[in-house]
């Protein structure tokens, strides 16, 4: 039973109003709300844990440091990755695939060498290796895709040349909620013996995740999409990998021994992880995913694509709507825009009905140009959002539409 009332008294922002009516939240896609158990972690800890951990003898510090180490065995178990050497926190996907880009790069890339991504990856699946291109002379490769938004995996194949070095590929789009085939294309990447990063921002929160059974090389996610809080990520790495790559930054935590001749660094995971790391926030990731375990990530997968099935039919009977993404496989994302109404215009006069969404290219400007648009207007829905919500914008959508 999808007990949708408890979950949602669970999340006291959704019981508020603006402007004076109901918050209809379906702003998921960027962050979620938190539920209670998250938020009192955080007040917890601080109250009546709060040390620096790994370094200290006393009892604080020592409970600080388990409940840090107990959280990196809880997103272990949630990715099912094979040791807890493998997760690396970070402040989230942005940051774990910067770690990876300048460690990969610095490490085994040279000029000329080629990194494989798709036409709809967000930012920052793009910079940072653009950032890299200009350090090293490093080429990107970009994968297209058809009208649905589905990516060619033809042409993708044909991509591979014996400069590949990494397959960067974002899971499931952030504009379009299409759910890449990426199992599959980590099969393709590996029997080229290339790698794969799978940017998980927008897969993780809603469906099953097995990094093991993708056998993904790298995997990245951010906990303030997943109900945890702000400022805290992972980047999954395979051990043999991570053991090969170099750190990313220098500091406390990450070493074993320094000299002003020589420094050695820690094993794994710390090696990643230089300077004090956000312990309050990684504790509070793990109730997170508790919380998001015990409701089962199955049962908020079929939740969230009964929404969006419901309202891709809903959204679809309005005159002048127009949909980007109708992949075979999509997840709880919608983007679109109606007649010739701008997506700020509608996405502002949302809002003064209390229907929080998201407007503009949704740092994923390149997919804009492929589309031929400057922007959307974006709902995307979490474990909280109901029919009648979906209802609420529907109704929204056509009130704007009659007003133009
Ligand atoms: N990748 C995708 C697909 C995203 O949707 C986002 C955020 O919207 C990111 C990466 C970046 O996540 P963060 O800002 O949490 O680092």
């Amino acid at each position: 039973m999808y007990d949708i009332q408890k979950i949602r008294e669970d999340f006291p922002i959704l019981s508020r109003e603006v402007y004076g009516r109901p918050l209809v939240y379906l702003d998921n896609g960027a962050t979620t709300q938190k539920p209670r158990q998250v938020v009192q972690s955080i007040t917890d800890e601080y109250y009546s844990v709060n040390s620096n951990v790994h370094r200290g003898v006393h009892f604080l510090s020592q409970q600080a440091t388990e409940l840090h180490e107990a959280s990196r065995e809880t997103v272990r178990r949630f990715i099912h990755a094979r040791s807890s050497n493998e997760i690396v926190f970070t402040r989230g996907t942005t940051e774990s695939i910067n770690l990876l880009a300048s460690s990969f790069a610095d490490s085994r890339m040279k000029e000329g060498d080629e990194v494989i991504v798709s036409v709809m990856e967000h930012h920052s699946n793009i910079v940072p290796w653009q950032l890299q291109a200009a350090r090293k002379g490093i080429v990107l490769k970009v994968i297209p895709m058809n009208d649905r938004g589905e990516l060619l995996t033809d042409e993708y194949e044909k991509l591979f040349s014996d400069r590949t070095r990494l397959v960067s590929l974002v899971h499931v789009s952030n504009v379009l909620g299409t759910v890449n085939p990426v199992k599959e294309m980590i099969a393709v990447a590996h029997a080229h013996g290339v790698p794969v990063l799978i940017d998980g921002a927008q897969s993780v929160p809603h469906m099953k995740v097995d990094v093991q059974d993708l056998d993904a090389d790298f995997f990245a996610f951010s906990g303030h999409k997943i109900y945890g809080p702000t400022g805290v990520g992972v980047l999954y790495g395979k051990e043999e990998w991570l053991d090969k790559l170099p750190p990313y930054q220098g500091g406390g935590e990450m070493i074993q021994n320094v000299s002003f001749e020589k420094t050695t660094f820690n094993e794994l995971p710390f090696k990643f992880e230089a300077g004090t790391p956000d312990y309050i926030g990684t504790t509070a990731l793990a109730k997170a995913l508790d919380y998001v375990s015990a409701i089962g990530m199955e049962n908020i997968a079929a939740h969230e694509h009964e929404l969006t099935q419901y309202a891709m039919q809903r959204l679809k009977a309005i005159e002048g709507m127009r949909i980007f993404g109708e992949a075979g496989n999509k997840s709880g994302v919608i983007s679109f825009l109606v007649g010739n109404i701008h997506h700020l215009d509608m996405g502002t006069l949302l809002d003064r009905l209390g229907i929080a969404v998201r407007t503009g290219h949704h740092c994923a400007q390149p997919l804009m140009l492929r589309l031929g648009i400057e922007g959307t207007v974006r709902a995307s829905f979490g474990l909280y959002n109901t029919k009648e919500e979906i209802e609420v914008l529907a109704a929204g959508i056509e009130r704007v539409s009659r007003m133009f």
